[in-house]
């Protein structure tokens, strides 16, 4: 019984070490573990589950917006990414090689593609030609590899799970408006399904994808006030289908250039969905994307009756719900809640022969630890309810966190006391000055996370850095 008592084990609390705490969780609940080769995560079922949660939801507003699923090779031919000079000088410093076939030198380098940008549009300059095809909107989910440094689970890894967009279009504005119409979808499943309150708007010039004519963005920002990046959306203008020689013949008759876009969302987000929601005893999930959304949990289980009601329970609940049982008789109820509670099921149901005389359960909330108990009538009913109250407290909460967290600095002063004494995101004026921006980022680490959509009157136009009139407000932060 020894092994198995260890088996629920103590997790660092975040205001001691929030990194060993992300690891203790990412570890614990068996999400994920370290691959033998250097910087590559093996995402394990509990993991993955969350992650086909993710994709399905996902999945689905692209199909409903009229995009198509495809998939092109892994693998891209040197001169292919040397195409587009922007686009290669971004990614070269982290591309990994095949230079053999078996036993024999290749001719040509083949790159482990970091991004599909130049294979796909070398296939499109293939297939266009009028006007009349347009748009292409199609999507891949794939992985790529790009050679990391230092990577962390989820949140950077030399290889991650993503999908990626890739659009072509008649028209600039029928380009953009894509591109915006994306993001949007990524904020709205991240806000609706993960819980993740996100702020969007445009990246600066520096911050923006190799290759890009503009890139916009969501960010979340996780517990310890640093900002994640969570999706991206760019227009890439005509970069790469003049680079591609993608052509189609117009409504006049005259060969174009089409309008591209391209956009992702990773196996990131589930990094952030841990850093937004997590406590210091676990994981805590949002009920769309919780792997099991409700825990039956028999109490006294050798007594007459208890299994079979549990059973019976669960078989209810299932026509509905994502139901799982833990029947056990290895591990005591008391072990058997940390273990839930742990890996973030938002509901746990206890069933023990008092309950069967009351004709009820007793109901846990893994969001806020509160515990009541359920006529066992109309239970399907009440567990939709509460699923409903659990998946809005969190978006709540989270927004709440956000709030505490957001700061408006109006001098290069207040800017610095307050990334050193409450990290968090910070409003403040910025002239555009690409100067102003680096040297921020050099004295304080912290970065430009968006020019938002919306804007706001901070009172002040003048530049945090130079004092020079200025007429963007924007959201700085440290960022993973
Ligand atoms: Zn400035």
């Amino acid at each position: 019984m020894a092994k198995n008592k260890d088996k629920v084990q103590e997790i660092t609390p975040m205001s001691e070490d929030f990194a060993q705490w992300y690891t203790d969780v990412i570890l614990k609940t068996e999400m994920v573990d370290y691959a033998p080769v250097k910087g590559f995560m093996v995402i394990r079922p509990y993991g993955y589950a969350i992650w086909e949660n993710i994709q399905s939801a996902y999945d689905k507003r692209f199909k409903e917006t009229g995009h198509k699923n495809v998939y092109f090779p892994l693998l891209i031919p040197e001169s292919l990414l040397q195409k587009e000079a922007e686009h290669v000088e971004g990614f070269a410093p982290e591309v990994a090689w095949v230079t053999h076939g078996g036993h024999e030198r290749l001719a040509e380098r083949l790159c482990v593609r970091p991004t599909s940008e130049t294979i796909i549009c070398s296939m499109y300059s293939k297939w266009l030609k009028s006007w009349r095809d347009l748009p292409y909107l199609y999507n891949q989910w794939c992985s790529v590899v790009r050679w990391e440094k230092s990577t962390r689970p989820f949140l950077r890894t030399s290889e991650f799970l993503w999908q990626e967009g890739h659009t072509l279009h008649e028209t600039y504005d029928e380009a953009q408006a894509e591109t915006l119409q994306m993001l949007d979808i990524y904020r709205e499943v991240a806000e609706e399904h993960m819980a993740m309150p996100m702020i969007v708007g445009q990246k600066s010039e520096s911050e923006k994808f190799a290759g890009a004519f503009a890139t916009y963005t969501m960010e979340a920002l996780m517990h310890d006030g640093k900002a994640l990046q969570s999706g991206t959306s760019h227009n890439l203008g005509q970069h790469f289908t003049k680079a591609f020689d993608i052509t189609f013949t117009g409504r006049n008759g005259e060969l174009e250039h089409p309008f591209h876009t391209s956009w992702g969302v990773s196996t990131r987000l589930i990094g952030g969905l841990i850093m937004v929601h997590g406590d210091d005893n676990g994981l805590v999930l949002p009920p769309k994307i919780a792997p099991t959304q409700v825990v039956v949990i028999p109490i006294a289980q050798h007594k007459e009756g208890v299994l079979d009601k549990a059973y019976e329970i669960k078989k209810q609940l299932e026509e509905e719900f994502r139901v799982e049982i833990d029947a056990s008789d290895e591990y005591s109820p008391g072990w058997k809640f940390n273990q839930w509670e742990m890996k973030g099921v938002p509901i746990r149901l206890e069933i023990g022969p008092r309950d069967i005389e009351k004709n009820q359960v007793v109901v846990a909330r893994r969001d806020n630890g509160e515990k009541t108990t359920l006529s066992m009538d109309n239970l399907n009913k009440s567990i939709e309810e509460l699923l409903e109250d659990i998946q809005q407290s969190l978006y709540n909460k989270a927004l709440k966190m956000r709030q505490e967290k957001t700061f408006v600095a109006k001098n290069m002063e207040e800017f610095k006391e307050i990334i050193h004494d409450t990290p968090g995101f910070i409003k403040a004026m910025w002239c555009g000055d690409e100067t102003c921006e680096a040297k921020i980022k050099e004295e304080t680490k912290a970065t430009i996370r968006c020019i938002p959509f919306a804007q706001e009157d901070l009172g002040t136009d003048e530049c945090i850095c130079c004092g020079k009139k200025s007429d963007d407000m924007v959201y700085f932060a440290r960022a993973y």
